[in-house]
């Protein structure tokens, strides 16, 4: 029987584990969702009630207490008491609680938990007949320190001076080594500071401590940090979190008792087998607060071998269940083996292909489901350099590798100094004793994470392998002086911060120095062809996730190049022709004196003919490359300031020669003419078919590059398939202007050269208006391609180059954007008018060729979108390629996205 009086319009506000099961992680929160499981699957999970998100969701709106809520709990609190035997209060025999804070999604360590709720001076005697006086005070320390923190807001440091006193008192190293004396002590001094602190004792009502418990799991919801980490990994804000109320075991009753944190694969690297980290006499948190150096899993074998089989059934159970890799946290008591929670395991990116890939060769999934395991993000992390050679960097440490990649930079020793010193352009290695959840902004600012202590499930672990941050935790040889600002080695090395180091998260080393960065083994292996397998099993994993995709998606994948070497990357890496060819990028450098020219008038004809050939000269390269496949080669596009004299630094030099009398009437003409071409808004002004308009001659001499150079290569018994794409079109009669002198140009080259030549004409769509008359320009255009950067900025109106430095990371701040239009797509907005111009083009012209060049195109939540959106390809920079092909398969095996929310669209 479900005990409830949850208000009828309302979800339930609490719910027993035995009433609920995993697909309910909405309400119940992932951890509450997964015990439910356990509770149904028959492992040992000791007894326990979910108070819901729907609850946390009213405290929140009403900041109170939602009304009939503790009659709710207290129902539960009942049942919970018939089935442990035990109850809250009882001086005989105390039933404690611990109060667990729980979301929809995992937020390691974000959000506040008390446990040993229910020890008050009447109980705890009580208690000492269960596990001894140490371990009753134990208890009773751990309940008025988290309390004193999360409940009452007392700062935590005046706990932890005291126990640091009574640890140097005691000449222990660690709080498992102070003795009841100590520990009854501690309590009295720890309920004398929040005395001090806020006027208030811990209440010596157990339900009362529930009750308050609650609320402050609630509260936490909203704790800065929590918030921070939601804007981060894209959560939103409104889901509230719900609170696991369970009856508390204990690992700390005495050599026999323990806890520990397990996967049931590596989750680093993907190997198979039960992996963890287990700590003998202690509770959970002391496991992953990194306080005390734990010990491998398998050591449990020796130590408990009966409690050792029993876990790793029970791996192998939820294993099967969940078809994935699961994490497990897990508590002894007196040989007894209890379940506490349970959940599909973060994991690296490399370990994400390969178990994707041993689980299909295990027959658990099918090879779609491995597509929808993996995602472009991961990929393109696979895709990160790595540490070359070492030799002359001397090794500092050497730690746990708990998340791969290579990280180089400046010593930072706190979170405060390593975002500043990113926010200056420095690249920095957070280095710490441990990390706490505090520490996030230096996490995401860092290059790298060192912790001297903590195991590979240590919170800085967890962190920086959700995040991709290569990370080194217990690097026990390094110590580091928070006074003196240094970190000295065990050989006796000293470091001051800002020293440049280089962290090796895949080997777990630290090196001195600046070590050279080598590409990815993965990025290596893609390069080189498909075909040399099994020399490293994540490549293989990745080659045959990479194939499957291939073989799913409907929509081409494309690159933006220009030059030879990035379009031999882009065909090493899959593409399957160019997507954008920026012709400006033939006149980079000093070749951009040649527009100059044209435009000032100075040896007019001499430029054109110059800027005709260097076209034709890279056109024929990359043509040659892409032989066989469509090469888009935009017109010139940029405004045309970027192709003038600085103004005001003219006007400087010809003030100059006026004041100093100098003659030089070159340099007056050249002010004058770039007055003359001078606009205030440039980004708005004369670029794109504007400039072509303007200037004609410009669209002569490009087309007359792509004809020869097509007719060139054709001569050499080779298929070059060009295409050209005029920019920055608003209305239809500038393409037809345009249109119309390509065509004329096309057709003269081909007839000196007596044959013909068909190169279908395209337009790009970057601005509103060409997206909301795309019907018209349908009528006149062989293919749309989205060129999203500028569809962006213009819809937004927004400046593409100031956003990331502007006022962009304030809304961010904020919460007013989830994300960075500016990478993923907007779909509400950009994405809408996509969708318009691909309905009403397709209209016009069913057979109109479809493709997006934006940045977006290789970002991996917008390619959905525009598989979604029924586009023909996207095109994007060569090394995203691979994970443009990934995303393209998996919006096939996926839920279609939706126009909506935009940051996290799965
Ligand atoms: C675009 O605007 O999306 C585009 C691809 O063109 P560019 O970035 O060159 O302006
Ligand atoms: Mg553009």
């Amino acid at each position: 029987m479900a005990v409830n009086a949850t208000p009828e319009s309302s979800p339930p506000w609490v719910l027993d584990f035995a009433d609920g099961d995993r697909s309910m992680a909405d309400l119940l929160g992932g951890k509450g969702a997964n015990l439910a499981e356990m509770t149904r699957l028959g492992l040992p999970v000791p007894h326990g009630f979910i108070v819901t998100t729907a609850a946390c969701r009213e405290y929140l709106r009403h900041g109170s207490e939602p009304p009939g809520l503790t009659a709710l709990v207290d129902a539960h609190l009942a049942r919970l008491e018939r089935d442990s035997g035990r109850r809250l209060g009882d001086p005989a025999d105390p039933l404690l609680v611990s109060v667990r804070s729980g979301g929809r999604f995992s937020m390691p360590g974000m959000m506040e938990t008390v446990l040993d709720v229910g020890v008050t001076d009447d109980t705890v005697a009580g208690l000492a007949r269960r596990g001894g006086d140490r371990f009753a005070w134990d208890c009773y320390r751990r309940l008025v320190q988290m309390y004193g923190r999360t409940v009452l807001g007392v700062d935590g440091a005046l706990f932890e001076q005291e126990l640091a006193a009574a640890r140097t008192t005691l000449h222990v190293s660690h709080d498992g080594e102070l003795d009841a004396l100590t520990l009854r002590a501690l309590v009295a001094s720890f309920r004398r500071i929040i005395q001090r602190e806020v006027g208030e004792d811990l209440p010596q009502d157990p339900r009362e401590q529930l009750r308050r418990a609650v609320l402050a799991v609630f509260s936490s919801w909203n704790v800065p940090r929590a918030r921070f980490y939601r804007r981060q990994e894209g959560i939103p804000d409104d889901l509230g979190t719900a609170v696991n109320v369970v009856e508390m075991v204990y690992g700390n009753t005495g050599p026999r008792s323990g806890s520990g944190v397990c996967f049931t694969r590596d989750p680093a690297s993907g190997e198979l087998g039960a992996y963890g980290d287990y700590l003998p006499n202690a509770q959970g948190e002391d496991v992953v607060n990194g306080s005390r150096a734990t010990i491998p899993l398998a050591q449990l074998a020796q130590l408990d071998p009966a409690a050792y089989t029993a876990l790793t059934g029970h791996l192998r159970t939820l294993e099967e269940h969940y078809r994935d890799l699961c994490d497990v946290e897990f508590t002894i008591e007196d040989g007894t083996l209890w379940v506490l929670q349970t959940r599909v395991g973060k994991r690296t990116a490399a370990a994400a292909f390969r178990i994707a890939c041993a689980l299909v060769d295990e027959g658990l999934i099918d090879l779609d489901e491995a597509l929808r395991r993996v995602d472009g993000r991961q990929l393109s992390r696979l895709l990160h350099p790595q540490l070359g050679d070492t030799s002359g960097h001397d090794l500092l440490a050497t730690g746990l590798p708990a998340s791969p990649g290579a990280g180089v930079g400046e010593v930072a020793l706190d979170h405060e100094t390593a975002a500043r010193w990113a926010r200056e352009g420095r690249d920095v290695v957070l280095v710490r004793q441990e990390t706490s959840p505090d520490d996030l902004p230096g996490i995401v600012a860092a290059r790298a994470v060192v912790t001297a202590r903590g195991g590979l499930t240590s919170h800085a672990a967890v962190v920086a392998r959700g995040m991709g941050r290569p990370c080194v935790v217990g690097a026990a040889d390094l110590t580091i002086d928070l006074e003196t600002r240094t970190v000295t080695t065990h050989a006796g090395v000293t470091l001051a911060e800002g020293d440049t180091v280089s962290v090796d998260g895949t080997s777990g080393r630290v090196h001195l120095g600046r070590v050279p960065v080598q590409p990815s083994a993965v990025a290596t292996r893609l390069a080189g062809g498909a075909t040399d397998t099994g020399t490293d099993p994540v490549s293989d994993a990745v080659l045959r996730l990479l194939a499957h995709a291939d073989e799913r998606r409907r929509v081409g994948v494309r690159a933006n190049a220009e030059t030879l070497p990035d379009a031999l990357a882009a065909r090493q890496y899959g593409a399957e022709g160019i997507g954008l060819f920026r012709t400006e990028h033939t006149l980079l450098g000093p070749r951009r004196e040649l527009v100059e020219r044209l435009v000032l008038d100075r040896d007019r004809d001499d430029a054109l003919r110059q800027i005709g050939e260097l076209a034709r000269a890279d056109l024929v390269q990359v043509l040659e490359v892409m032989d066989g496949l469509p090469v888009v080669v935009r017109l010139l596009d940029p405004p045309l300031h970027e192709f003038l004299p600085d103004l005001t630094s003219l006007a400087v030099e010809v003030a100059v020669n006026d004041a100093t009398g100098v003659e030089d009437a070159e340099a007056e003409e050249r002010l004058a003419a770039v007055r003359r071409w001078h606009e205030s808004n440039p980004m708005l002004g004369l670029r794109g078919v504007r400039l072509l308009t303007v200037l004609p001659e410009l669209v002569d001499v490009q087309a007359r590059a792509v004809a020869e150079a097509a007719l060139d290569l054709r001569a050499r018994g080779l298929d070059p398939r060009p295409e050209v794409m005029v920019p920055l079109v608003a209305e239809s009669a500038e393409l037809v202007l345009v249109r119309a002198r390509v065509e004329a140009v096309l057709a003269t080259v081909a007839a000196e050269h007596r044959t013909t030549l068909r190169v279908p004409v395209g337009v790009m769509v970057e601005l509103p208006r060409a997206a909301l008359t795309s019907g018209r320009l349908a009528a006149v255009a062989d293919f749309f391609s989205f060129g999203t950067n500028d569809l962006t900025q213009t819809t937004w109106g927004m400046s593409r180059d100031d956003a990331e430095t502007g006022f962009l990371r304030t809304y961010r701040e904020q919460g007013l954007l989830a994300g960075d239009p500016f990478s993923t797509l907007d779909v509400d907005g950009v994405g809408r008018l996509v969708s318009l111009a691909v309905r009403e083009g397709r209209r016009t012209r069913p057979d109109l060729g479809l493709g997006a060049c934006g940045e977006h195109a290789g970002d991996p939540d917008s390619v959905r979108f525009f598989v979604a959106a029924g586009l023909d390809y996207v095109s994007c920079s060569p090394p995203r390629v691979p994970v443009a092909r990934l995303e393209a398969g998996r919006a096939e095996v996926l839920e279609p996205v939706a126009g909506g929310a935009w940051a996290d669209t799965r």
